[in-house]
């Protein structure tokens, strides 16, 4: 332990995955420790994360797992370093939660759930002497620099790390209600990530379809192409393979207005074999009948066929239909819909350490920065490796200070 710290007390705001690793990080240099949240529990997210199974991490390659981080791959680059997805998976098993690599190569804890390992994590703060209090909501700085709080309480900090998430799916904590606290301070805008989008299907369709699964599809957009699954909704699609082109498709359509993607409900025929089932005489069969007897279609995949027929595709060419059936996506899902938040605090605002320039004293870490990446492990591995960042940053900062 550092004698210097021993004395100091800092403070962390937000009990999500990125402050709850910098309280540990700066509890086992021997920093006093004060976390506040504002829900009734902490890490809401992490323990809804843990509903569907909570992938931890990806196992691919680092220089592959770096490049999933798009724009922010290269600044965000010495931070994964420092705390690759081994160190994470090395962290979970101290914690006494083994992980496994599913199929897709996603990393998962055996008990693919948060619960135990948020349980395990939260007894070690705490016989690391950190204090957590909840129901504290903080609201900025009073004119003596203190932290002030929505309950009334004011906190004196030596330095403070913010990790107050970004703005998806509210109920749980994170609401971008932070943006307006920090108003000098460079903010790209909040917007959806990993989200669905907005179609305009006809009555008949959201009535018959609102709720299918697309199991087993390729989607095709720009020339990327990928395969995975995804949901009708009332309103439009989600789900993984959605989500994984949400960011080039929500810029798309902040640009043209909309954006097509095409569905291939076949992807493991060719465009031939499925011609010389679809492209022949229908012998009276009606077209769903057709479509489910010579491209064993289901009831959904039918229904989208029919869709694009409707909108003027060729029906003379069914089978090169099936394997891409164009959907027009005319807006994203609301922020508070989708798993996760692009934009945040601006990596021009922030030193190597994550301290905020303008605002020494005061770190930030999480999904509040300007980075996204797609699910598949790639958010919590960035949370508590900036998390960590920003309470080693902190840590240097009181030592030098
Ligand atoms: C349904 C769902 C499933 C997900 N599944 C996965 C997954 O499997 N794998 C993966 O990598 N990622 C997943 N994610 C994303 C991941 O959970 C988040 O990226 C991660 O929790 C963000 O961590 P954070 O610490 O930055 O913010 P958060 O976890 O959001 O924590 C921020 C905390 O700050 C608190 N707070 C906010 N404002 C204040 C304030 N003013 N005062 C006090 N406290 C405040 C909030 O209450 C919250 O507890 C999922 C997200 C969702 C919604």
């Amino acid at each position: 332990m550092n004698s210097t710290l021993s004395n100091k007390q800092v403070a962390v705001i937000g009990g999500g995955p990125a402050g709850l690793i910098a309280a540990e990080a700066m509890a086992q240099a021997g920093l006093r420790v004060q976390v506040f949240e504002r829900m009734p529990s902490p890490a809401r997210k992490l323990l809804m994360a843990g509903r569907g199974g909570l992938n931890i991490t990806h196992s691919e390659p680092l220089e592959r797992f770096r490049a999933r981080y798009g724009e922010a791959a290269g600044w965000l680059a010495p931070y994964l370093d420092a705390f690759p997805p081994a160190a994470l998976i090395d962290w979970c098993t101290v914690l006494g939660q083994e992980t496994f690599v599913g199929s897709s190569g996603r990393v998962f804890p055996k008990s693919m759930k948060a619960s135990p390992l948020l349980r395990a994590w939260l007894n070690r703060l705490d016989s690391l002497g950190v204090r957590v209090s909840l129901r504290s909501e903080w609201r900025g700085w009073n004119s003596d620099g203190a932290l002030v709080f929505a309950n009334g309480n004011s906190f004196k900090a030596a330095a403070t790390v913010l990790a107050l998430g970004g703005a998806s799916w509210p109920r749980l904590g994170a609401d971008g209600g932070w943006t307006a606290l920090l108003p000098d301070i460079e903010i790209a805008p909040l917007q959806p990530a990993n989200c669905g989008f907005r179609i305009g299907w006809s009555e008949i369709f959201r009535r018959q379809h609102a709720g299918a699964p697309l199991k087993r599809i390729a989607l095709q957009f720009n020339g990327e192409s990928l395969r995975g699954e995804a949901v009708i909704t009332s309103e439009g699609i989600e789900g993984g393979a959605i989500y994984a082109l949400s960011a080039r498709l929500r810029e798309a359509i902040a640009r043209d207005g909309e954006a097509t993607v095409f569905i291939d409900l076949r992807p493991d025929m060719t465009l031939d074999e499925l011609s010389e089932k679809l492209d022949g005489p229908r012998r009276g069969a009606t077209l769903s009948n057709f479509l489910r007897k010579s491209a064993s279609l289901p009831p959904v995949g039918i229904g989208l066929v029919q869709e694009a027929l409707h909108s003027g595709a060729d029906a003379s060419r069914l089978a090169a239909l099936v394997k891409a059936v164009p959907l027009r996506l005319t807006a994203p899902f609301t922020l508070a819909r989708a798993i996760s938040t692009a934009g945040g605090i601006a990596r021009t605002e922030l030193d190597d350490g994550l301290m905020l320039r303008r605002r020494p004293g005061v770190f930030v870490a999480g999904e509040m920065l300007d980075w996204e990446a797609p699910t598949g492990g790639y958010l919590l591995q960035a949370c508590f490796a900036t998390g960590l960042a920003a309470g080693r940053g902190t840590i240097g900062w009181l030592s030098a200070n």
